[in-house]
């Protein structure tokens, strides 16, 4: 994996750099021991690591504003930082870059029960939303497995989703109104309070943009009402084509369930050895489906939907009775990464989405290239998104497994590509799936996405090396902006 050439004439002009950022932000906010640098060295892709020339840590968007004109007027490259769990490399710091952490904007900022909505800094963690708003039955609905840790500026950057996000849709769907900084220290206001903005949907484009395009200093999600009530069935099957149909099936008839998960044989069995979540070891699929609303409803679903598990081939099949076992249902699901690192020294989370009949076949071909690799694969699935999250299993110790992690992780995502599906479904391009863009986009396609940054980042500031595999000059797609009579990336292969 190749990162852009370090400036080193940047790296030379570090202490000017330094001069200047702690005039914008004094005291401790701006980092340059080495010790204390190396907190930052990664993210939750822990195969790649780099120091990062400088930490800052601004506590105000005026900071911010000011931060990244500084950093635009120096060529300085800047990498925007939540908590760091991001899974494809998204984080990862620049040798000639600063990383920008967000961590001091953790406040909760208006709480609007009748409109529905919160104002927050991005710094508050997802679950810190729902805390603060459940004592009045409130909650914020997409819920990453990470949400403990992950904040709502890097779930904006990153488009994040969950178990719910069936049901309630991921961030984009709960999101209404951002606040963001631009590199030349521009602030922008998208959307409020209110739905639907008028013009172009800039709140949509900024979502999901991986920290390429601005930074979100502020963000309105909405809230919604907990539902009444929730039950969860735990359904066991002996193949996966079973459980695949059952989940087609149960879409085809007009239910959507709150959440619909599925595990492998592998993956049932790690969970089960780590939590004693009481799942059947005797078969080779398991799905959770999850049905929430009106207590009527519920119980109304639960019987359609046990009666097309059991058309399906069902060989296991129990409905929780009581909230301590449908959350008992989950435990195994929810721990189901940590689990697997038990029975593993390192393992490599991929994140690619099929069109959901695809899924015998994709697990099919996966069996055959865990066989080509030498590695064992464990897979848990958004199953009613089609969302995979194949865990790879290796060992860093070993000479060759992480590039055969890597071989067979980036086989698997051509294969979602090949079947009709995308590259990533919730954790993003980042540095891992960014020389995996060409197989999904034409050169026409990937040009015109390069436009877009260009018209909110000329000088390919912000977060370089990220999701795009090349890096093609503004001026050839129709715009550049030159600083200083200086050529941004001179080093960068052009054509
Ligand atoms: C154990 C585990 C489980 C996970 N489960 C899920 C899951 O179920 N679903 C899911 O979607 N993801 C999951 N993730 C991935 C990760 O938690 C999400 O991508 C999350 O949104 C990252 O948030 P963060 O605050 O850690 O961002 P970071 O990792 O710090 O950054 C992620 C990206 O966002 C950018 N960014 C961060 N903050 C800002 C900002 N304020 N402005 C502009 N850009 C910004 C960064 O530059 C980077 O590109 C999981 C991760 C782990 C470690």
């Amino acid at each position: 994996m190749k990162m852009p050439d370090p400036d080193q004439t940047i790296i030379e002009a570090k202490s000017d750099i330094v001069a200047a950022l702690r005039v914008i932000v004094p005291g401790e906010g701006v980092i340059v021991d080495e010790d204390e640098l190396r907190v930052y060295e990664s993210d939750g892709l822990t195969a790649y690591k780099q120091l990062p020339l400088i930490v800052v840590l601004p506590e105000t968007t005026e900071q911010v504003s000011r931060i990244l004109k500084c950093c635009q007027e120096r060529g300085v490259k800047v990498v925007p930082r939540g908590a760091g769990t991001s899974l494809s490399g998204g984080a990862l710091p620049l040798a000639d870059g600063i990383i920008l952490g967000l961590g001091k904007f953790n406040r909760v900022m208006d709480i609007d029960f009748d409109n529905r909505c919160a104002v927050v800094q991005p710094g508050v963690t997802n679950l810190g939303i729902t805390k603060a708003v459940e004592s009045e039955g409130f909650y914020y609905a997409p819920d990453p497995s990470s949400q403990i840790a992950c904040t709502i500026g890097g779930n904006v950057a990153e488009n994040s989703g969950g178990v719910h996000c069936l049901k309630y849709g991921l961030t984009t769907n709960n999101l209404l109104g951002l606040e963001m900084v631009l590199m030349d220290g521009t602030v922008l206001r998208i959307g409020g309070k209110h739905l639907d903005s008028e013009g172009y949907d800039l709140l949509g484009l900024m979502t999901g943009s991986e920290g390429l395009l601005g930074v979100v200093t502020e963000v309105t999600v909405r809230l919604l009402k907990k539902p009444e009530t929730a039950r969860a069935l735990l359904l066991g099957f002996e193949t996966a084509e079973q459980a695949g149909d059952t989940v087609a099936a149960i879409i085809a008839a007009g239910i959507i369930p709150g959440g619909m998960e599925m595990m492998d044989r592998p993956a049932i069995h790690a969970a089960e050895d780590f939590v004693h979540a009481g799942y059947p070891l005797n078969v080779d699929a398991l799905l959770i489906v999850e049905l929430d609303g009106p207590q009527a409803e519920v119980d109304y679903l639960i019987k359609e939907v046990s009666g097309i598990a059991e058309q399906h081939g069902a060989v296991t099949s129990r409905i929780s009775e009581n909230e301590e076992e449908r959350l008992s249902f989950w435990a195994g699901r929810k721990a189901a990464f940590p689990a697997v690192g038990r029975i593993s020294p390192d393992y490599y989370c991929m994140d690619g989405t099929i069109p959901r009949a695809q899924l015998p076949l994709v697990l099919r071909r996966m069996r055959e290239m865990s066989e080509k690799y030498g590695l064992r694969v464990a897979n848990v699935f958004h199953a009613g998104d089609g969302n995979l999250h194949p865990l790879i299993l290796y060992d860093a110790n070993k000479p060759g497994e992480l590039e055969a992690a890597e071989d067979f992780g980036s086989d698997i995502l051509k294969l979602c590509v090949e079947v009709g599906g995308v590259l990533t479904g919730e954790h993003g391009v980042g540095v891992e799936k960014r020389d995996l863009m060409g197989a999904m986009f034409s050169e026409i396609d990937l040009k015109q996405q390069q436009r877009v940054k260009c018209a909110f980042d000329p000088e390919a500031l912000l977060n370089p090396g990220k999701v795009f595999p090349q890096l093609h000059r503004c001026a050839e797609l129709g715009r550049m902006h030159i600083s200083g009579g200086k050529m941004p990336f001179p080093d960068l292969p052009r054509f």
